[in-house]
């Protein structure tokens, strides 16, 4: 499923928006390019005027000096003008793009998780290069040439009618041609620009999906499989591709013939007018002149119309994202009390198909609880809804009586988190890496959190201490460090209950000794609900949580549980032999 696109009213007052914020700024670079239109237009005028002084006889040498100095004066203005109009211009469309950037960055940042991992990450990737780069080319230079282009094409109609209406008419025969072509195209084009940018998404998705899987591809075999998937999707990019560009195969030559016409049309009947003396030889220089000059801003506009239409389709994905509402509520209660209560929960990720059928259970605060079963039984999908980051289907899961759903994100995160192998680090310094945890942390607790996890040496030992600047561009970490300040951005949060998913925990194998120790200093004093993939954790839990097919099948200590010779004794006996023949 992928993220929203934007509606065509939604995005239009978006633009309208952006435009009005924008509004001194536009008028300013129009109006400078309304001025070098004008200057533009002088050039063909003069030419007429010397045709009908040399065929009037009248010829004086100082009228072709002045004329010659009109021409000269207008050219250079016309390029200084031009120039200082694209000057604005180019301004303007960075100034909103970087807007339009920002904007998006903001709203992405702010997109429920649950949405993300629903879309995938293809669709969000193909939003944030592809279009975003289509949005840019639109921006930068697509808008302004065309709102100039069409500025010019206006401008150079209105000197023309100034001229001679009678005699403008040679140019209209085109303008079936034109406006029958363009009509065509706009009422194709933009579904297939879509399917076209759909495509890139699906395509990026199944390319990213499948070098992220690679392992587990080759494992299982799939990649026959998997190149059928990327075939399939090259495919429909192909035809996608092949479809808009039959659209623009068909527009453009009709474009470019109505051109010519309008040229020939012009230059036949402005000629016979002057001939039978309606107009003068050179009013007809000079129209004939503008048409060829109107050519030029009117392939710009139909040019761009294209770049446009792919934009405008990118604006709609990308505001797209922030039609995304978040139903967390930025304010609500604060609990009080530390329970974590799930009460006859079900939960599908499918409709129709509950993976978690009725679960109930109360956990005690400060206990360690570890959910224990066969794989894909729904262990991971408790502790999702156990950390709030979904809502469960029918039933609760709560915090002091508050549905965890339903707490503004602040406040979940001090009363539960999740905990997994993501061990992010920002570009940022190290300070500005563990307050993402809590924005407004004293030096002296940020210095704490990395003493209790032992981190607090390395730290102090690094170049500018807590100010040494992360990430891909600063100072690398090695991997134990970056593990470390992820559990010191936890001891800063400070959540009363962690879940900790040992598929994806944070401590791999690899993990040094002194890791397991600063694990263990986050976890002291804490309520514990390991999904515990290894038995041991079971061992060493106060109280085991078998789940069988979405449901609770045992519950109790180790003791009990084996005492019981049900599922989780035997679970237990066939891991303990299998560990003992693996030592
Ligand atoms: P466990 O952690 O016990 O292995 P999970 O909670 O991951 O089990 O999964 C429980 C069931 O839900 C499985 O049948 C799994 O295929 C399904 N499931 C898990 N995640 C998703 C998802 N994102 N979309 C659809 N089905 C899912």
């Amino acid at each position: 499923m992928q993220l929203p696109i934007a509606s065509n009213e939604v995005v239009r007052a978006y633009a309208r928006k952006l435009i009005s914020s924008h509004k001194l700024d536009i008028v300013k670079m129009l109006g400078l390019y309304a001025l070098a239109a004008i200057t533009g237009l002088i050039p063909a005028w003069v030419i007429g005027k010397i045709i009908n002084l040399a065929t009037s006889n009248t010829l004086h040498t100082s009228d072709i000096t002045r004329l010659v100095i009109i021409l000269l004066v207008s050219s250079l203005s016309f390029a200084l003008l031009t120039f200082l109009a694209r000057a604005q211009s180019y301004k303007l469309g960075e100034t909103i793009f970087a807007t339009l950037r920002e904007e998006f960055l903001a709203s992405v940042l702010a997109l429920p998780l649950i949405d993300v991992e629903r879309a995938g990450t293809g669709d969000l990737l193909s939003r944030t290069t592809n279009d975003v780069e289509a949005l840019s080319r639109t921006v930068r230079f697509a808008l302004p040439e065309w709102m100039v282009a069409i500025l010019q094409a206006v401008l150079t109609l209105v000197a023309m009618l100034l001229i001679s209406p009678l005699a403008s008419i040679g140019a209209v025969v085109s303008i079936p041609f034109l406006v029958f072509s363009t009509r065509t195209y706009l009422k194709f084009a933009p579904p297939g620009y879509r399917r076209e940018r759909m495509s890139y998404a699906t395509m990026s998705g199944t390319i990213s999906e499948t070098a992220e899987g690679a392992r587990t591809i080759d494992a299982h075999q799939l990649s026959s499989r998997q190149s059928r998937r990327i075939e399939g999707d090259i495919n429909e990019s192909y035809f996608s591709e092949i479809y808009t560009l039959l659209l623009r195969m068909n527009w453009f030559p009709t474009v470019e013939s109505a051109f010519a016409l309008a040229v020939a049309t012009t230059l036949a009947w402005s000629g016979w007018l002057a001939l039978h003396h309606h107009l003068s030889i050179g009013a007809a220089t000079t129209l004939t002149l503008y048409v060829v000059q109107v050519n030029d801003p009117l392939d710009r506009i139909i040019m761009w119309l294209d770049e446009l239409q792919i934009g405008q389709t990118s604006l709609a994905r990308l505001v797209g994202v922030s039609v995304v509402t978040d139903n967390r509520p930025t304010k609500g209660p604060e609990p009080t009390s530390e329970v974590i209560v799930m009460d006859d929960v079900h939960y599908s990720y499918r409709a129709g198909r509950d993976v978690l059928k009725g679960i109930s259970l109360t956990v005690r605060p400060g206990e360690r609880l570890a959910i224990v079963g066969p794989s894909g039984a729904g262990k991971s999908t408790i502790g999702r809804l156990l950390a709030g980051i979904d809502a469960p289907r029918q039933g609760s899961v709560t915090v002091g009586g508050f549905a965890l759903a339903g707490l503004p994100l602040d406040t979940l995160r001090r009363h539960v988190a999740l905990v997994t192998q993501e061990h992010h680090i920002f570009i940022g310094s190290l300070r500005e890496n563990l307050s993402l945890a809590k924005p407004d942390a004293t030096s002296e607790e940020i210095k704490n959190c990395l003493a209790s996890v032992d981190a607090l040496e390395w730290a102090e030992a690094l170049p500018q201490g807590l100010e040494t600047e992360l990430g891909t561009t600063g100072f690398s970490l090695t991997p134990a460090q970056a593990q470390q300040l992820a559990l010191a951005r936890l001891v800063l949060s400070n959540p009363h209950t962690l879940v900790l998913d040992e598929a994806t925990a944070l401590l791999d194998p690899r993990a040094a000794r002194h890791l397991e120790r600063s694990m263990s200093a986050v976890m002291s004093g804490r309520t514990v609900i390991a999904i515990a993939h290894r038995l041991h954790t079971a061992h060493d839990a106060d109280r085991v949580c078998v789940v069988v097919d979405g449901a609770i099948a045992e519950l109790g200590t180790h003791d009990e549980l084996v005492a019981l010779n049900g599922q989780y004794a035997s679970l237990w006996r066939s891991w303990r032999n299998e560990s003992q023949e693996g030592s």
